[in-house]
């Protein structure tokens, strides 16, 4: 889990807003308006910018209405435009254009999947619409993730900091899951979940089932997060990385980098590009979107360097 930093910018959410709107039906989005106000207090163009603390205090207000109340705004909501048509979340965001979902990914500021960090996401230009494709500006390689449902909360179905651009797969193991985790919670750490490893025997840089990594988790919200996405269990699947750190801490000696700097000043910056250099990852925790695995790297780094553990 790699938290996302907020950080508002005007015209990014201008924009946002224009593409959102446009080419829409004017009497829909009238009628969206009126219900945010009735229901929520605030105008649609409000509720789809509203920063992550505004997202997150609406929600709990939300939480505090009768179920009978909310099971009612939910249909006001989801009636919009032809009756069962969910125009929220069928056409608002089921039609997204591409240049909508890039301020969302550029608002993000990722490079790899903020639930997992071992994918790659990205957006690239598209090279042009094929026959009877609708021209898209954009061909996006990651998915939207509602952190609110949209079927609980159809009202936030295309509120800027309600999508989080993840990796098709943790979308999918989400699927509905609620999160308690929220990413662009200001409250969040670098360090709110650690990576670490035990050995169960001096031979594991020669055989992984002699390596056990464990989760450190900060939080039951972190921890539920996790175990939603199988996250212990798929690092399993990098045991081989933790033999790759430890054999070259071991290889290396605790304070190479350190003297590899001082030896080579022109080609290393500080000890951190020393690390990025010689470990293939950012040491950085600002840099930890850049790079997949770059937190298990760091984490499994520091480990070895105090000597891991043996059990
Ligand atoms: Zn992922």
């Amino acid at each position: 889990m790699i938290p996302l930093h907020y950080e508002q910018d005007k015209d990014r959410e201008e924009a946002y807003l224009k593409e959102i709107k446009k080419g829409r039906d004017k009497a829909y989005l009238k009628d969206i308006d009126d219900k945010c106000i009735r229901y929520l207090g605030l105008p649609f163009d409000t509720v789809v910018l509203l920063p992550p603390d505004g997202l997150m205090n609406i929600q709990k207000e939300y939480g505090r209405k009768s179920e009978k109340e909310r099971e009612t705004i939910r249909k006001e909501f989801r009636s919009i435009g032809k009756t069962e048509n969910q125009y929220m979340e069928h056409i608002l965001y089921g039609t997204m254009p591409s240049a909508a979902r890039k301020i969302i990914f550029d608002t993000a500021k990722v490079k790899t999947c903020p639930y997992c960090n071992r994918n790659f996401i990205q957006m690239v230009e598209a090279k042009g619409a094929e026959e009877g494709e609708q021209e898209e500006k954009y061909k996006s390689f990651f998915e939207l993730d509602h952190f609110l449902d949209k079927d609980t909360y159809p009202m936030f179905s295309v509120s800027l900091y309600n999508l989080i651009p993840v990796c098709p797969s943790c979308n999918r193991v989400k699927s509905t899951q609620k999160f308690e985790y929220y990413p662009y919670d200001s409250a969040n750490g670098s360090d709110d979940l650690r990576f670490h490893y035990v050995i169960m025997g001096e031979d594991f840089l020669k055989d992984e089932s002699l390596i056990k990594i464990e989760l450190e988790k900060r939080s039951p919200e972190m921890t539920r997060s996790i175990d939603g996405l199988y996250l212990e269990k798929l690092y399993e699947g990098h045991k081989d990385l933790v033999q790759e750190i430890a054999g070259k801490v071991r290889f290396f000696g605790d304070d190479y980098l350190k003297s590899v700097c001082s030896q080579f000043p022109d080609l290393f910056r500080d000890v951190e590009e020393a690390y990025r250099i010689l470990y293939g990852n950012y040491y950085e925790a600002a840099d930890f979107p850049k790079r997949p695995l770059s937190k298990f790297t760091r984490d499994i780094y520091e480990d070895s360097v105090e000597g891991g553990a043996i059990r």
